[in-house]
């Protein structure tokens, strides 16, 4: 099994298959920096990740080694191998760029939907309407009351994520463009994605 390493640049996305039983490692190189996973049955792409359907079947919000992340359909799809930060967000859809005109009044801004598209183009896949992704390094906090905020992710450089793929597998990655919010610390960056 030939290794197989890439350097995802600030603001850009990147696609790769993962055969059933390979292992990704997700890193964030500088830190601070949300990099948004896609996922799909490279069989039947109508079967992707489900962070919606993964917090139902776990009971929570939160992984940790040892679980797994579903499809739409309710099977496994990836487990959980290694996870140096801990904190990763399940609730927020990718951004795209009408996001970034209503929150921030910026036309024609880089997002992650249209990252993911631009390289899932590539696998034959068609742009899905909305790509409700696990967004890695991703700190979202939920308050009693009900609030959501989006905070500084806890990631440091050269914190990382390791899935294992539970069956052949399309994966779309997206440094996530947005330098507008802390939610990247304001400061787009790189995200290293390596085939163990
Ligand atoms: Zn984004």
């Amino acid at each position: 099994m030939s290794e197989q390493q890439w350097l995802i640049p600030a603001t850009k996305g990147l696609g790769f298959k993962l055969d059933k039983g390979q292992i990704v490692r997700v890193t964030d190189v500088e830190g601070e920096q949300v990099a948004d996973f896609a996922a799909y049955n490279a069989s039947h792409p109508n079967e992707r990740i489900d962070p919606g359907v993964t917090i139902d079947a776990l009971g929570k919000m939160n992984v940790l080694p040892g679980d797994i992340l579903y499809s739409n359909q309710y099977r496994p799809l990836l487990t959980v191998i290694k996870d140096t930060v801990g904190r990763h967000d399940f609730i927020n859809s990718a951004c795209r760029p009408e996001m970034y005109e209503v929150l921030y009044n910026k036309k024609d801004h880089a997002s992650c939907y249209n990252n993911l598209n631009e390289v899932l183009v590539e696998f034959g896949l068609p742009a899905p309407d909305q790509h409700y992704t696990f967004n890695l390094f991703m700190n979202t906090v939920i308050d009693p009351s009900g609030k959501v905020s989006v905070e500084r992710p806890l990631s440091k450089a050269g914190d990382y994520v390791e899935l294992r793929a539970e069956m052949d597998l399309i994966i779309a990655i997206s440094a996530c463009p947005c330098s507008e919010s802390v939610c990247n610390g304001y400061h787009c960056t790189p995200i290293a994605v390596e085939i163990l």
